[in-house]
Parts: C-alpha cells; structure tokens; sequence
C-alpha cells in the first residue's frame, strides 16, 4: 500500500515502442539471454518471448494485477533498484488496453514431477473485464502476446504516428536495450522478416558495430574507470569512436546509459561534448557511448514514467569524472 503512494507514475503505454520496451524489459529483469519479438502491427499485435526464470502458477495469476510487481517489497526498496521494471503497471495497463494472454513455465521445476512440469496461460480480454487461466504445454520461459491493442480506447490509436514511425521507434528503443545489454540474444521479426537480429557480445563497445553501422570494431576504444573514492562499486565506462573524415557529415552520436538503462541528461551529454571538442579538429565528430554504474541510493529514476529521465545526486562530481575519462581515452587513442 505505501508502494502504491509513493509511486506517481501516470500511463507509461501510448506506442508500439512503449509496449515493446515495458515487455522486453520485463523479460531482462526474468534474468532472459534471448529474446525475441514478433511485431504485427497491421493486425496490433505484438508478443515477446523469452528464455527467463518464468512464473509458477501462483505468481503468474496475480501478474497482471493492479500495482502487482515481485520486484518492490517497501518503500526504502524504491532507493535501491536494481530491476528495469519495479511499478507494477504495465501488464495491468495492458489488460486494459488490449488483450493480453501470457504464457509462462518457471526454469526451475522438476520436469514431470510437479504441477509446474508444464506452463499455464492466462488470458485476459473485454478490457480486463475477464480473465481465464489453463495449463499449456511450452518451454521455460515466458511469452506474452499483446492483441487488438488500443482496441479498449481507439482514440489512443488515431494519436499514433503511422506504421513506418512506429517501427522506427521500436528499431530505436530495442538499439538501447540491446546496447545496454550486449549478452543477450536479440530478435526481432517484422510479420514474417527477420528484422534485427544481435548475436551476443561480451560488452557494449563490441556490440555497437552490429547496431550503428558507421563503425567498425577497430575504430573503437574502450576504457573502465573504477571509481574506488567515491563508492565502492562506481565505476564509469566508456566507448569511443573517430569515425574517419569521410564520415564527417554524421552528427555526433552520444549516448549515455546509467546501471544499464539508456537515459537522457543533457547536462551529462554536453559535457561529454565539450570534452570532446577540447581535444579534437573541428571535423571530427566523435561517436561515444558512456554507462555509468552508480549505486542506487543515488539515483532518483521517477523523474517521468518511461525512466528516461533522471535525478542524479552529485551533478558535479559526475561532469568531473566524465571530463577525466574522455581526456584520458583521447590520450589513449592518440598514443
Ligand atoms: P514490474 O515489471 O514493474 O514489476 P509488470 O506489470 O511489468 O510490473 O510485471 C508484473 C510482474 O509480472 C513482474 O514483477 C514479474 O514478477 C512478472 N513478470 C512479468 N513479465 C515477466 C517475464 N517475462 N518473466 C517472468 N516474470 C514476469
Ligand atoms: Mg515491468
């Protein structure tokens, strides 16, 4: 009850790209080193499967229950999150929205011996109204298929941009997850194409050739700096690129990620960028893509519901560190 009060956040689902980011986010928060996403957008259809710890019977009849989430106990858990998701809202949302079924096998069961040696689905429609659960047959895992979206308030559905700015917005925010989350197996199918498609990675700066395709892997640099004075588990890594002279028509590309999630700050991306245009010929335009791992108590992440945007605590101390690490990787790549 006290979660509930704390937590101000309105409708986070108004897109493709929305539904897309709540589910998948959910499937990295379930621990999935594969994911795949189906996108019908013709027929609003959408569905996620993934490979993660899965639900038992129990959890997953209250999953999508108002402010139903496994990931926040009390309100002193909002200042140490370390899950994507911690609201409870989007699948509730979701039974309003559309129609939801989800499917779900927990890993790790006992196969033949119990109740969870098969999946269940749950199938909610008429806008929530109703709900029907049944066993299933399925591997572990999860997969939830969101249909008729926007059926229950059409009104949201003549607001949306048409089908090709949609895709776009799904391209864009599956590239930051990915990004963020380079060791996961990544796909994407447009009704029947293979779309995107990542093979796993051992950290971002490998990953990013496959996602920007300005850059190939031996224009990149990568570079950790431990934070050990401020606290114990900070640190500040960082990617960068100098895409060479021909591709100097492209815009600066910075991206900034904090404890995995891509965010905006542009307090943090002009420094970056000053950084940068200190050192470098004016025709150079850097590609850089900063993540910064902070603890969680100094984070306030419910600046607005998507999570874009943040409160950081220590403004300064972070722009200082950021201008050290970009100093120190341009000594690097110039050596
Ligand atoms: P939140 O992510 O904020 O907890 P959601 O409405 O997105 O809220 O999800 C509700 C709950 O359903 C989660 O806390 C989690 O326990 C469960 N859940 C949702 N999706 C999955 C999934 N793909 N795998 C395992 N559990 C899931
Ligand atoms: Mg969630």
């Amino acid at each position: 009850q006290e979660v509930v009060h704390l937590i101000t956040a309105g409708e986070v689902i108004d897109s493709f790209a929305a539904v897309v980011r709540e589910l998948v986010e959910n499937s990295l928060d379930a621990g999935a080193t594969r994911i795949v996403v189906y996108l019908y957008p013709e027929q609003w259809r959408i569905r996620v499967a993934d490979n993660g710890c899965g639900m038992n019977y129990e959890d997953l009849q209250y999953a999508a229950s108002a402010h139903s989430t496994s990931k926040i106990h009390n309100g002193a858990d909002l200042w140490k999150i370390h899950s994507l998701g911690f609201r409870g809202e989007a699948l509730h949302s979701l039974t309003m929205l559309a129609d939801l079924e989800i499917m779900s096998r927990p890993t790790n069961c006992y196969i033949g011996a119990d109740i969870n040696s098969c999946g269940f689905k749950v199938i909610y429609s008429n806008g929530g109204e109703t709900h029907e659960i049944a066993a299933t047959a399925m591997a572990p895992g999860t997969v939830v298929t969101v249909s008729n979206l926007f059926g229950y308030c059409k009104a949201r559905r003549q607001g949306l941009p048409n089908t090709s700015q949609q895709l776009k917005a799904v391209q864009e925010t599956i590239h930051q997850i990915a990004l963020c989350h380079p060791q996961v197996t990544w796909q994407v199918w447009h009704n029947d194409r293979l779309w995107i498609n990542t093979s796993p990675a051992a950290t971002m700066g490998k990953l990013l050739p496959q996602i920007l395709n300005r850059v190939r892997q031996g224009d990149l640099h990568e570079l950790t700096l431990e934070l050990a004075s401020y606290a114990c588990r900070d640190n500040i890594y960082l990617v960068i690129g100098l895409p060479d002279r021909c591709h100097r028509h492209r815009p600066d590309w910075v991206r900034l990620a904090v404890n995995k999630r891509m965010v905006k700050a542009a307090e943090l991306e002009q420094t970056v960028l000053s950084a940068f245009h200190r050192t470098l010929p004016r025709d150079r335009f850097p590609v850089c893509l900063l993540h910064l791992s902070i603890s969680p108590e100094h984070i306030n992440w419910n600046r607005n519901p998507t999570k874009s945007e943040i409160y950081l605590n220590n403004l300064h101390y972070w722009q200082e560190q950021i201008n050290q690490a970009i100093e120190q990787a341009l000594r690097i790549n110039s050596d």
